[in-house]
């Protein structure tokens, strides 16, 4: 198997339920190697850049309205296979579908509010680990 990069971001619900700590550990435990990380906080026009996908889709406001509603933690994590398993990893969309155990399932309260972002691709973890951090900023090695 390949080693991928995925980027995730622990959404402000996360920041605000005080799990930052959790959830990271979490990542860590479960083999995700961090290569960069940073605590922000998104500008409508930010949030809606990185969610363009969805601009047509009725929830879309709501989801820009809470993304910039308070500081977020975007990270880049590498492992193997890491697109698929970080999405296993955090669980369904709608919590109330996702896994026993996986992070949705455990912390989120609704599919608009659910903890954190994945990656769904190898090309869309570039395209969005790029909208967060330049070069510079990413660890080239962890050892
Ligand atoms: P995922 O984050 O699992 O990749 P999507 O890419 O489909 O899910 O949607 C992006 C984000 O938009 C979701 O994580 C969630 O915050 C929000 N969202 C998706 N579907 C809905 C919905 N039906 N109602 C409200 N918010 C939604
Ligand atoms: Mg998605």
């Amino acid at each position: 198997m390949a080693v991928e990069r995925t980027l995730t971001i622990l959404k402000p619900d996360c920041v605000r339920k005080n799990l930052i700590g959790e959830v990271t550990k979490r990542i860590q435990e479960a083999g995700f190697t961090i290569k960069a990380m940073k605590l922000t906080r998104l500008t409508k026009d930010t949030a809606g850049g990185f969610y363009a996908v969805h601009k047509e889709r009725p929830f879309f406001d709501d989801l820009v309205e809470f993304m910039s509603s308070g500081p977020c933690v975007p990270m880049i994590l590498e492992k193997e296979n890491a697109i698929e398993d970080f999405r296993t990893f955090i669980g369904a969309t709608n919590p109330d579908e996702a896994e026993e155990g996986t992070i949705r399932a455990d912390f989120a309260d609704s599919i608009g509010e659910n903890i954190v972002h994945g990656s769904d691709s190898v090309e869309n973890g570039k395209i969005e680990a790029a909208y967060f951090f330049p070069e510079s900023e990413v660890v080239a090695n962890n050892a």
